[in-house]
């Protein structure tokens, strides 16, 4: 058998690993903008979390949970979904009991889907979200998609399209979904089978499914908006009014329902677009819920989030060519010249590190050349070169791979030479300081 991984799931290491540090640092740098703090709940969580608010009308709760008993015979499930195991820690650990609310959740880690691999649809997968629970306010809303488009376009995307709808409250949604059963049910027998069985659980799953042919029979079935209450009309034009006046552009698509079952009033999701007009359809999906806490024997209290996955946003992203100016290169590539000065490079090398500044070195007397190729594949900023001569002088060469200047420098004067050699870069004429990983040291 070959060793290979699990069907569905991929290694992310290197460059790819890199940018996803980069999307997570920008997410949860905009989170801190907003008063986030950051939750980090178990893979594992008892079946019944997701059973009972992700909803078994879900497709993912019908079919995608990798769920299966532990040594004490308990149904534990690899977590789908952040939101279901954040509300289940908000009223278990009883955070709601505050007078700081809302409570404001964000998070980033892997999930487990068993959905068809296909491209950019994994089984194990990265979110990353947030959730802002305990007030109930359209103004609630409109920030949390504030936040939602401001990640999106630090992260450098232009063409977002924000699409918006309300599925209304409780009330609303039963009438609605006795429209849709009596729309559907002549219809039914034609349609697929997760429809058949989505016409008993939750005739608005429907609307979500993406087979041509039944998506054009969903396009004649009745719409949201004549079931709404007034309460909840009143509270999407209050939603719709504040994201106006905050400048931010919408769609109002009345067939947006979104997966899962605890949404209700607002919810929404941000499309992409490239330059060109590339359609790349949602990168992030969220919305408001109220009935969550309580399913977890906590308080009536509402909430409101989104997510959006790292695969999804990392791929568009290199489509579109936004990570350009990402710098993951090494400070210092640090060379022998002959076996005889090998243990003083890497002494030498770990005293730059010491100083706060990346650095590697062979390991190995290698010829020159292959060391500055290295060094070149490394995206190193400078070589120290060093030779059995120049050790016996206390000196070393400093050279600039990229003005291929070079020049001697006293031994005992590294810190200052590496402080002068990183501060001069900075004044390369760009205009820009170039970024290099020296840490705060002191
Ligand atoms: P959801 O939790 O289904 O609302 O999904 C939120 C976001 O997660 C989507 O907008 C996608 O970016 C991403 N996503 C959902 N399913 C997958 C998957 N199987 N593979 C990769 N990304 C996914």
């Amino acid at each position: 058998m070959a060793y290979i991984a699990v069907k569905g799931m991929q290694d992310i290491y290197k460059d790819q690993a890199a940018s996803f540090n980069y999307i997570e640092e920008v997410f949860k740098a905009v989170c801190n903008l907003y008063g986030y703090h950051e939750f980090r709940t178990p893979i594992l969580e008892y079946t019944e979390v997701f059973d009972r608010s992700t909803g078994e009308s879900s497709d993912i709760v019908r079919k995608e949970m990798y769920t299966f008993l532990d040594k004490g015979d308990r149904s534990v499930t690899m977590r789908p979904e952040f939101t279901a195991g954040v509300i289940r820690s908000v009223v278990e650990n009883k955070l709601y009991a505050t007078e700081d609310l809302p409570i404001k959740a964000c998070y980033v880690g892997p999930v487990f889907r068993y959905d068809r691999p296909q491209l950019g649809r994994y089984r194990q997968f990265t979110q990353a979200g947030v959730e802002c629970i305990g007030q109930d306010s359209a103004r609630v809303d409109a920030e949390t998609i504030c936040l939602a488009i401001q990640i999106l376009s630090m992260l450098g995307f232009e063409n977002l399209t924000l699409k918006i709808n309300t599925i209304g409250d409780a009330e609303s949604r039963a009438k609605y979904r006795e429209a849709l059963k009596a729309y559907f049910e002549p219809k039914i027998s034609t349609m697929c089978e997760d429809c058949q069985q989505r016409i008993k659980l939750n005739p608005m799953r429907i609307l979500d499914c993406k087979v041509e042919a039944d998506q054009e029979i969903a396009k004649g079935a009745p719409k949201m908006k004549e079931f709404l209450s007034e309460a909840s009309e009143k509270r999407f034009y209050e939603t719709l009014s504040i994201i106006h006046d905050l400048g931010i552009e919408y769609e109002i698509d009345d067939s947006l329902v979104r997966g899962l079952d605890y949404y209700g009033e607002v919810v929404f999701e941000i499309h992409a677009k490239s330059k060109a007009g590339i359609d790349y359809g949602a990168l992030l999906g969220g919305g408001h819920y109220d009935g969550m806490l309580k399913t977890f024997g906590g308080p009536e209290m509402a909430g409101v989030g989104f997510a959006f996955g790292l695969e999804r946003v990392y791929s568009v992203m290199k489509d579109n060519d936004l990570f350009k100016e990402l710098d993951n290169g090494l400070d210092v590539y640090v060379m022998p010249v002959g076996e005889s000065v090998l243990d003083d490079v890497f002494e030498l090398t770990s005293e730059i590190r010491t100083l706060g500044y990346s650095a590697e070195t062979p390991f190995a007397a290698l010829k020159l050349g292959s060391q500055f190729k290295k060094a070149e594949k490394r995206g190193a900023k400078f070589a120290i070169i060093l030779g059995e001569d120049e050790l016996a002088k206390g000196v070393a060469q400093i050279k600039n791979l990229k003005t291929q200047e070079q020049k001697e420098f006293k031994l005992d004067q590294l810190e200052e030479t590496l402080d002068d050699a990183f501060g001069e870069d900075d004044d390369d004429g760009c205009g820009e300081p170039h970024e290099h990983s020296k840490e705060e040291t002191k």
